[in-house]
């Protein structure tokens, strides 16, 4: 069959079916009911008398696991790996049903279709038909489907991990984001996501002395303790790191001569960034986040009611860290920022992931080059470093090649894909999920251990 037919007739009803089975993860635990999907695409190898197993730790979130046996014990292990949650969506705002997997001039339309339910089809039907194909790949092909990735994969990926390993440790890994188009001075380009900066969230508490609100004289008001902690924060910059790979970014984002000469001197970086983000802010703001520390206030608390003069005040922060970072590191870098207010504040850390990153030097890399010369003629591959985090690095943290990509048609562009993802008329054309189709039927088989 071919990757079109396939499209056709079995990946876009499977599509629509996973849509219409609308597992919005709310982050409640017993939000997703994810096994709902999970069955879907158990009955459609099942359908196709390929057999797979479920694992879980709620019933109601599921995750699936299948395997095809590769010729060669020896041969490196391949797995596509998705989610079958989304968020959620307000039909109010959308032009169509975002739970409906309407087709409208050649394109799916709903919640997961981009997040990332087009994925998750093409992977299903990619796997089929090399288990239906009788030529076995080199190595083993793994298909793991897990559950509630968009609150951290507690009941899927993070449990897997923690209590399946054996079934599903693999060298190499193809899973979400990446396969976006972008124009380049050099030509047109694809991403494909090879790391994610670490997470490490911060509580700042301060304290002051309660008091009447009517009479403040000389008081001690911990909301305004946090205010001033905001503002220096706020005013405070992280060092840039460029590593090759921020500089690999950077010449495929910077265009024309000038942001390309100031991106390059020591000390004009954050000129070029300014230019670029006036031209494309999505892009600056990929680019800032892969170069640096970023430290982003997101809940502040304090006091109780109007009349009374606070006498505790809390800050969250979002701090996003490079490889190689530490929480200790964090912590010197928002005392620094803190100066003369660094002993008011208790500082705590409540949620650490390490950056993770994978190897470009790889046969992976090479087998989705070589595939994409065929298809995507004249694109060419880009690296990208991600701000945000995904279920990939709990395997990356372990040693496997993780890459963020899936071979989109032209009309994927990073801009299209940036407002889609998480927001209103979410939606995929179908030639990125032939194209996509394709990319995975081949790469079992080209995938070579050197
Ligand atoms: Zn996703």
């Amino acid at each position: 069959m071919t990757p079109q037919s396939m499209v056709h007739e079995q990946l876009v009803p499977l599509l629509q079916k996973l849509i219409q089975n609308a597992c919005v993860n709310t982050g409640d635990d017993d939000s997703g009911q994810e096994t709902r999907s999970i069955e879907t695409i158990r009955e459609f190898l099942r359908e196709r008398d390929i057999d797979s197993r479920l694992y879980y730790r709620n019933p109601d979130r599921a995750n699936l696991v299948a395997r095809i046996r590769g010729e060669n014990p020896m041969a490196p292990t391949l797995a596509y790996m998705g989610h079958v949650d989304v968020v959620p969506a307000d039909g109010a705002d959308w032009s169509r049903d975002p739970f409906s997997g309407e087709v409208h001039n050649g394109e799916v339309w709903g919640r997961g279709a981009v997040d990332m339910l087009g994925m998750v089809a093409a992977f299903t039907a990619a796997f089929t038909s090399v288990a239906e194909s009788g030529k076995r790949p080199p190595g083993d092909v793994l298909l793991v489907i897990v559950s509630d990735e968009e609150a951290g994969g507690t009941f899927g990926a993070r449990y897997l991990i923690e209590n399946h390993w054996d079934e599903i440790k693999c060298d190499y890994m193809i899973t979400e984001v990446g396969g976006l188009h972008i124009h380049t001075d050099s030509g047109p380009a694809i991403t494909m996501t090879v790391g994610e900066k670490g997470v490490c969230w911060v509580r700042m508490k301060f304290r002051g002395v309660p008091g009447h609100g009517s009479m403040p004289y000389r008081s001690r008001n911990a909301a305004m303790l946090a205010s001033e902690a905001l503002v220096r924060i706020g005013r405070a910059t992280t060092r840039r790191v460029m590593t090759p790979l921020v500089r690999e970014m950077s010449r495929a984002f910077f265009q024309g001569p000038v942001e390309h000469l100031l991106s390059r001197l020591p000390g004009f970086f954050d000129r070029a960034l300014a230019r670029l983000y006036r031209r494309d802010p999505g892009k600056a703001r990929f680019l800032d986040t892969a170069s640096r520390m970023t430290i982003s206030p997101g809940v502040v608390r304090g006091g109780s009611k109007v009349n009374i003069v606070p006498d505790r005040a809390e800050i969250e922060f979002d701090v996003r860290i490079l490889p190689g970072q530490t929480v200790e590191q964090t912590q010197e870098a928002l005392r620094g920022a803190l100066g003369t207010l660094a002993d008011e504040a208790e500082i705590e850390f409540f949620e650490f992931f390490p950056a993770n990153t994978s190897e470009q030097d790889t046969p992976l890399w090479r087998a989705t080059e070589h595939i994409c010369s065929e298809i995507l003629p004249g694109t060419r591959i880009v690296p990208m470093y991600m701000g945000g985090v995904t279920d990939g690095r709990y395997w990356r943290q372990r040693g496997t090649t993780v890459y963020g990509f899936a071979a989109s048609s032209p009309a994927l562009t990073m801009d299209r894909f940036s407002q889609r993802i998480h927001g209103i008329d979410e939606r995929i054309d179908i030639r990125s999920l032939e194209l996509n189709t394709e990319y995975l039927m081949r790469l079992p088989h080209e995938l070579r251990s050197t």
